[in-house]
């Protein structure tokens, strides 16, 4: 088989970057052409919730490579211009993307890493901020810095409840609006979900569940019964839809994400990787799964140039399964989850206590632990992960629980 001489990743962000440096240490020293819609090189997302948005990290930290190491890739960077559609090559291996200014690159693989934008409300006005990107942080962080502002937060998912404890930190009033009867409801269940709206009481924020947005006002938001919530700033962080409007027509399988199989592959020489794939994890039997996290995102995009590779040197490719981990800091706690479960799976707190704010909560189904929830006890979470991987059942996962919190009484 000839050499490959040149590969395409479309989304200059964790995914991608992480795909590209994939490439190279898996041995390939062809061309690499990295697209970006932003005009930034790659940067780190979680800090815009959190110490940037404190306004306690300047932009330079949250570069996920220097200077010196991109330019060890030798990629050639297409920053500032998105993708505007894909073609896949007739030939079976890869396609050719066209960019917005019109340019056409061919890849002889492609790399789909477009991550995923947030979701908006119907009639949402122009002046209601969401958090995303570097400039969206900015601006909030602008407005949280004066101190004295009323802040309503809509929707209590991570984004919400990081930039409600940004917005408390910096002084301001602050109101989160939430549809579901709890925060975080469909991935922590009601009684851990109960917990991060303490955590937030504690530190003076007006959590409101089960409530609707109906309309918007210059004064602020209108609730579904009619109450006014007065706000001078208007977060609306109500989760994030895939990037993929840009593949219509290409033929691939799109379908809240770029569908692609277990070794993250959407058709011949295509592969998606991070917020945009959806696919299908081995680890929860063949689960449709698409995972918002940084940790699946880096691992995500490494694992597709590995597969890439593996395709150009007839080798077998590999499925990616996964154990999903994701954090979230808020005031001076660490929250943490791992696996994957439903509002419908058993949860049981076996570590510790919502009140002492300090506890893990272990999720079942079918007999098999699912998934671990954890605040302020990072080392016991991240334990479970592995027993996730291992398949274990229930009722060991919580024999191992309470030796383990045997071993935190003083
Ligand atoms: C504010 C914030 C805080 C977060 N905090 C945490 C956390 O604490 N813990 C955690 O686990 N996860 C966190 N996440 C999630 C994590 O950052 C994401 O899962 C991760 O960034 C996904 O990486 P990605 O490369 O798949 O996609 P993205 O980071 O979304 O990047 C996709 C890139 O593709 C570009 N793009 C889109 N369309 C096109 C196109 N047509 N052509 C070219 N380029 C395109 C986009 O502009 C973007 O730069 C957070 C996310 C945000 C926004």
């Amino acid at each position: 088989m000839p050499e490959p001489g040149h590969f395409v990743v479309v989304g200059a962000s964790l995914a991608g970057l992480r795909a590209c440096e994939g490439l190279r240490t898996g041995g390939f020293n062809g061309r690499i052409t990295l697209v970006g819609a932003e005009q930034h090189v790659p940067y780190d997302r979680p800090p815009l919730s959190k110490k940037v948005l404190q306004g306690e990290w300047e932009l330079d930290r949250i570069a996920l490579r220097s200077a010196e190491a991109l330019k060890e890739l030798e990629l050639e960077l297409r920053l500032g211009v998105p993708a505007a559609a894909l073609e896949l090559s007739p030939a079976g291996r890869g396609g050719t993307v066209t960019l917005a200014d019109g340019m056409s690159i061919v890849g002889e693989a492609v790399i789909i890493a477009t991550g995923s934008r947030p979701r908006t409300l119907r009639h949402q006005p122009s002046g209601a901020h969401v958090l995303r990107t570097i400039e969206d942080s900015m601006a909030l962080r602008g407005e949280f810095a004066a101190g004295d502002r009323r802040v309503c937060l809509i929707g209590a998912g991570f984004i919400g409840l990081e930039a409600a404890a940004a917005a408390r930190m910096a002084g301001n009033e602050v109101t989160v609006l939430e549809a579901l009867p709890a925060p975080m409801l469909r991935a922590f269940g009601p009684a851990v979900g109960a917990a991060m709206a303490a955590v937030h009481e504690d530190e003076g924020v007006d959590i409101r569940c089960g409530v609707t947005v109906e309309a918007f006002t210059d004064s602020g938001v209108l609730l579904n019964g009619g109450e006014l919530v007065a706000a001078d700033v208007i977060l609306v962080g109500i989760g994030a839809e895939p990037v993929v409007d840009w593949l219509a027509g290409s033929g691939l399988t799109l379908g809240d994400g770029v569908v692609v199989d277990e070794m993250l592959r959407a058709a011949p020489g295509v592969f998606a990787a991070g917020d945009v794939a959806r696919w299908p994890n081995g680890q929860f039997g063949g689960e449709q799964m698409r995972i918002e996290h940084w940790t699946n995102a880096a691992e995500q995009g490494a694992h597709a140039a590995g597969n890439v590779l593996a395709g150009f040197n007839g080798v077998p490719l590999t499925p990616y399964r996964s154990v999903p981990f994701v954090w979230s800091d808020q005031y001076r706690h660490r929250i943490q989850y791992v696996g994957h479960s439903s509002a419908h799976d058993d949860v049981v707190i076996a570590v510790g206590t919502p009140q002492a704010r300090k506890f893990v909560a272990l999720y079942q189904r079918d007999g098999r632990l699912r998934a671990a929830a954890g605040l302020n006890l990072p080392r016991l979470v991240m334990r479970h992960r592995k027993l996730i991987a291992e398949g274990a059942a229930f009722a060991d996962a919580l024999v191992l629980a309470g030796e383990q919190a045997d071993s935190l009484r003083p």
